[in-house]
């Protein structure tokens, strides 16, 4: 039914169903509401403008009847108190005010001039009331009686009529409403039978994607810490926002450091700088890319301040609409420690024979590209096997020792140093033609004179030289038998001299 591995799918997959649950229940939810609004609001404008007649009918019958202006006229006829005029006089205004008001409220002709009637009745009786207020002293009760005289049967009629008119009004009333409250309860009852059961399996479909998604999570998460590799997920300032366990390890940071820190805080303070632009052109596209710096590895600093050897693959992508990237670290130190070793002569630790090889086949290519010679220095020491017969092998290792560490504090910066086998080193010298390499042979040669003697025996050296011109390639091992011819003959001519093989045929 859903996604089980892509975490995108599945994230679309619960943005989708949570917009379309909401929307749901956003719309019966706001359909209740504006149902119980309507209600409301026909009811009130029904039933208030029924209940409003209602009591000012009500009103207009009280003030005009018992407790009323009829009953306090009434009582001024028979008794004659003021008190009973003013009372009359101020129901008068009352049922006035009230009939008028009801006036203003309807718009039936029929109960205009029905409240008109009652008007009417009621100003007749007010005229009589003044006039026997002018009169009252001097007539007798009966007389009294027949002169305020007024037919009142209109206006109770019209009464009647107008009261009997509220109660088709009310039940109008009613029936709308109850026709609004039956459509609201089958509304409620849709939301209760359809709505309520979507949202408890909504509810667990939620959960459930919620389960899927730390699932997902958990397995990320595992792959992400299994990697022997360190992992850095940088965003595109430099900032690490992820890190793996391997990462801490390497670095000697907790996963948490890092969080805080950015990649460049991690590169020794020479290399932060040039990093920092590396990092910012590398990461304008998507791309990926094994870093290297020149000739050696990356050098990374972890937090004791150690310096540690690195290799650092990177891969830059769009996430969220920003660049980020992936850098794999692997820590390259001890290997790099293994292909020194292996690289290296184990007594002088100047390059071995074989690092040799390769270093002379790439500087006869380099010297053929660019034309310029390349010179071939091999050196003998002489009369070697009489050190290690009078002094013992261990005092010839010593003198090995000490002829390496000289030919090494004389050679250039460019100049290879290595040792070819026995008591035979080879120097490589690019850019140095015949007569340099000759003058620069007895060079040193004659600076191993300067050596206090070794155990009492006096170190010379014989050279023999061989020079490439850089015009055609060749063997290197074409090279290397004219400097071997060379040293022969710098041998048999007596040792403790230099000869160059051209010297050496002629
Ligand atoms: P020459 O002047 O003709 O070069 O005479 P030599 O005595 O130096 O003779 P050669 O170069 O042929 O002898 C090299 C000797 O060096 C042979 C070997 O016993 C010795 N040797 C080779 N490797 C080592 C080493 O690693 N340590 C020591 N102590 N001696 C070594
Ligand atoms: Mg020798």
């Amino acid at each position: 039914m859903l996604p089980r591995r892509d975490p995108k799918s599945a994230k679309l997959a619960i943005v989708i169903w949570a917009i379309a649950i909401n929307a749901l229940l956003f719309f019966f939810v706001a359909k209740l509401f504006f149902g119980i609004q309507v209600i409301d609001e026909t009811w009130r404008s029904l039933a208030t403008h029924s209940i409003k007649h209602a009591t000012h009918l009500a009103e207009i019958e009280r003030n005009m009847g018992y407790v009323g202006f009829i009953h306090h006229f009434k009582n001024y006829v028979i008794r004659g108190s003021e008190e009973y005029y003013v009372e009359a006089e101020k129901s008068y205004r009352n049922a006035t005010q009230l009939l008028e008001a009801f006036q203003a409220e309807t718009s039936d002709k029929d109960d205009i001039k029905r409240t008109q009637l009652i008007q009417q009745t009621l100003d007749d009786y007010y005229a009589k009331l003044q006039l026997i207020k002018e009169s009252y002293d001097s007539l007798a009760i009966e007389a009294l009686d027949a002169r305020v005289r007024v037919d009142d049967s209109p206006a109770e009629k019209a009464l009647i009529t107008l009261r009997q008119k509220l109660i088709p009004e009310l039940e109008k009333s009613t029936v709308i409403t109850d026709q609004l409250v039956a459509a609201q309860k089958a509304n409620t009852l849709f939301a209760a039978v359809i709505l309520l059961p979507v949202f408890i399996f909504s509810s667990f479909v939620t959960v459930r994607l919620l389960n899927l998604l730390s699932q997902l999570t958990t397995e990320y998460e595992t792959i992400f810490n299994m990697s022997p590799d360190g992992i850095l997920f940088i965003d595109d300032q430099g900032r690490i926002l992820r890190t793996n366990q391997a990462a801490a390890n390497m670095l000697e940071y907790t996963r948490d450091e890092l969080k805080e820190m950015y990649v460049e805080d991690l590169m020794e303070d020479a290399v932060k700088s040039h990093h920092r632009h590396y990092r910012e052109a590398f990461s304008q596209r998507e791309q990926s890319r094994q870093m290297r710096s020149l000739g050696s590895a990356i050098k990374g600093k972890t937090k004791s301040g150690a310096t540690i050897d690195l290799s650092i693959a990177i891969s830059t992508r769009l996430v969220n609409e920003r660049m980020h990237s992936v850098c794999i670290l692997r820590d390259i130190t001890a290997q790099n420690e293994l292909k020194e070793q292996a690289e290296r002569d184990h007594l002088t630790s100047i390059y071995n024979r074989r690092t040799l090889e390769s270093i002379v086949v790439k500087e006869i290519d380099r010297s053929v590209r660019l034309h310029k010679p390349l010179s071939l220095l091999l050196v003998d020491i002489d009369n070697f096997k009489q050190i290690n017969d009078s002094l013992g092998h261990q005092r010839g290792d010593e003198a090995i020792q000490v002829i390496s560490d000289h030919l090494l504090e004389h050679i250039r910066a460019y100049d290879h140093l290595g040792r070819w086998g026995g008591d035979e080193f080879l120097i490589l010298c690019p850019e140095l033609d015949e007569n340099g390499s000759i003058s620069f042979a007895q060079r040193l040669q004659s600076s191993i004179h300067t050596l206090d003697p070794f155990y009492g025996q006096t170190l010379t050296l014989s050279i023999g030289i061989a020079t490439h011109n850089g015009e055609q390639n060749v063997q290197y091992q074409q090279v290397l038998k004219a400097a071997d011819e060379a040293l022969y003959r710098a041998k048999e001519a007596g040792r403790d001299r230099a000869i160059h093989a051209r010297q050496a045929t002629t």
